[in-house]
């Protein structure tokens, strides 16, 4: 792809460049084919490139070759990132919008991190998609600070933020997630609010070295969503799981989301 290492190149030195995409485009095509060994079709599952403690320059890069999705964990982080990679590309100060340059799209960016209450109000309206919500406090925040923001439009569109449950799929002490037992109340509280869209689940097994480990609570976590969905009425169509080390058993299970860091842009730095 001689046109997107041209692209990515103005962001990062051209061997740079290449590593990263031959990288991107081994995940995408790991991504498709699961897909079809499934019986989906891949463009039913979406990649999103997990950025956590790489710079901005290797987002832009990625972003002017065609990748679309970046997922971020740290609130301050990625609010910064946003901003310096928008700067970067030339995508002017609002990462946020949907503003597209000649290079590619804006990146979509997703929240993929613990979301504590005293964070919500910064991620609102920041994000295109908030995956980790698991209390009803943090719901409520959401809520609140989406009620304190302009109408959009001439529409006069109200604004909305759309928004996955996590669940703690491996009853695991310190993990965030809501248990299982306690998802059909949290998920009543959310849909009894009028300013978030719920769209479905994501979990994060407990790490095990093969992948073919996670698939039970893969399993679990799609199994949960149907229930949940006819439990409310309501096609919640998304399902957040699979990293690096099982992205293709979690597609298998009906993953529609999956979120990819180091198969994508190598081993993590330390956190700057
Ligand atoms: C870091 C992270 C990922 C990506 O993990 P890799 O193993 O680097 O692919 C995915 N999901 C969440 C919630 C993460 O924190």
């Amino acid at each position: 792809m001689p046109h997107d290492i041209a692209a990515a190149s103005a962001f990062l030195p051209p061997d740079a460049a290449r590593t990263l995409l031959d990288r991107w485009a081994a995940v995408r095509a790991r991504v498709d084919s699961a897909a079809r060994a499934a019986g989906r079709d891949p463009a039913g599952v979406t990649l999103v490139a997990v950025s956590k403690y790489h710079p901005a320059a290797s987002v832009a890069a990625l972003a002017a070759a065609g990748q679309r999705d970046f997922g971020e964990n740290y609130v301050q982080e990625a609010l910064r990132k946003q901003t310096e990679v928008a700067d970067m590309a030339g995508m002017g100060p609002d990462a946020a919008s949907e503003a597209t340059t000649a290079g590619g799209a804006a990146p979509r960016w997703h929240f993929i991190g613990h979301l504590q209450s005293n964070k919500a109000k910064d991620v609102v309206g920041r994000f295109a998609l908030i995956h980790t919500v698991d209390s009803e406090s943090v719901a409520r925040k959401l809520d609140q600070r989406l009620a304190s923001l302009p109408v959009q439009g001439a529409g006069g569109v109200a604004p909305v933020q759309e928004i996955l449950l996590q669940v703690n799929i491996g009853d695991e002490e310190q993990k965030s997630g809501v248990d299982p037992d306690d998802l059909p109340a949290l998920a009543e509280a959310v849909l009894a609010l009028p300013r978030l869209r719920l769209l479905g689940l994501m979990c994060m097994p407990p790490i095990f070295d093969d992948g073919e480990a996670s698939r039970p609570y893969f399993a679990r976590l799609r199994e949960l969503r149907d229930a949940l969905s006819s439990r409310v009425g309501l096609p919640l169509p998304h399902l957040s799981m699979g990293m690096s080390h099982d992205v293709e058993v979690a597609v298998a299970e009906g993953a529609t989301i999956v979120r990819v860091g180091t198969d994508i842009f190598g081993p993590r730095p330390p956190k700057s």
